[in-house]
Parts: structure tokens; sequence; C-alpha cells
């Protein structure tokens, strides 16, 4: 799961922190004062990530969704927890991998390593499937052709390969008869 926004806040402060504290050492250093205290520091620290990180958050989040609101990709990663200031963010800020950024999770720690051409995701377990409708060969996702799942990750989003028909067929609540769909990695 991608590591929660509170706890990259509170990381940033502390980075920040960190290159602050030494600065304002060198100041008094320099000065031969106590100018400032560490606590200062502290608050300087959350003020800059409150004001840099906020702004820069409004501006990323506005120019996303003014540029890709509409495309179903960027809906889907947004519906599961996506958010692309926090998920675009130095390791340093936030300690999250490549694919937790972009899937909201690790893929499955397996003996079996899908071909790199299965881009599709099991929205169950997050491994790499071949196929968008299709069973995942970890967790069986699939199998009982229930998109309870996929529903509850990406919400109601169709993908555009799926005909509208065949969406409604999927959205029905007698799914029995109908294979799930899974998603695209949101890098492709
Ligand atoms: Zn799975």
């Amino acid at each position: 799961m991608r590591t929660s926004k509170l706890r990259v806040f509170l990381r940033s402060c502390f980075v920040v922190f960190c290159v602050f504290l030494p600065l304002s050492c060198l100041w008094n250093a320099a000065t031969g004062t106590h100018f400032w205290k560490p606590w200062e520091m502290a608050i300087s620290a959350v003020l800059t990530v409150a004001v840099f990180g906020g702004l820069s958050w409004l501006v990323t989040n506005v120019g996303m969704a003014l540029l890709f609101g509409e495309n179903w990709q960027y809906r889907a990663y947004r519906n599961s927890g996506g958010d692309p200031f926090f998920d675009s963010l130095p390791q340093v800020f936030n300690p999250d991998s490549q694919t937790v950024r972009q899937t909201r999770m690790d893929e499955p720690q397996t003996n079996f390593v899908p071909p790199a051409s299965w881009q599709f995701r099991c929205p169950q377990c997050n491994a790499r499937v071949q196929h968008r409708v299709d069973v995942c060969w970890n967790c069986g996702y699939g199998a009982d052709s229930d998109s309870t799942a996929y529903f509850e990750r990406y919400g109601d989003v169709k993908p555009p390969e799926i005909s509208e028909e065949h969406w409604a067929k999927i959205r029905a609540e007698d799914q029995n008869r109908f294979p799930v769909v899974v998603t695209y990695r949101s890098d492709e």
C-alpha cells in the first residue's frame, strides 16, 4: 500500500529540518550568537513543507485534472488513491517503489515471474497478467467471475477497449457467466 500522506508530510518535515538545523548552527557559529534555536528550525521546517508542498500539490493536482481529467486511466489511478503530487515526490520524501506509486501495491513475491509483455494487473493481488479480461494465475481472481475487486479499486471506470455491452454485463449483478476485468498499469 502507498505510504499515507500524513507520513509523507511528517517525513518531509523531518528531512527539511535535517537541512535547516546545520544551516542554523552554521549561522550561529558564523555570527557568534544563539540567534536560531532548534525549535525555531522545527517550526520553519513544518511551515516550509506546508506552504511549498501545499502550493505544489495544488498546482500538480489542478494541472493534471485539467490535462487528464477525462482520461479513463487517470480516473482509475485517482480512484485507487493515487495522487500525482505525492506519487512523484523524490524517494527521500516518499519511500514508495515505482510499482506502489503507480498501482497502489507491490507485486506479489512468487516463484513465477510474469513476462514483461504482461502489462495488466490483477486488481486483487497486483500480479501482472496477460489479458485485461483474465483469471489471475496467482490468486485466482476472476475464476468466479466476481469483479468486485476491480470496482473497489478503480471505481466505475470502463476501459476503452471493452464494449459498452460487455461492460454492462460485467456491472450487472448476475456476473456469474462473465469474466472479470483487470487494468493497465498507469504508466502505459
Ligand atoms: Zn491476483
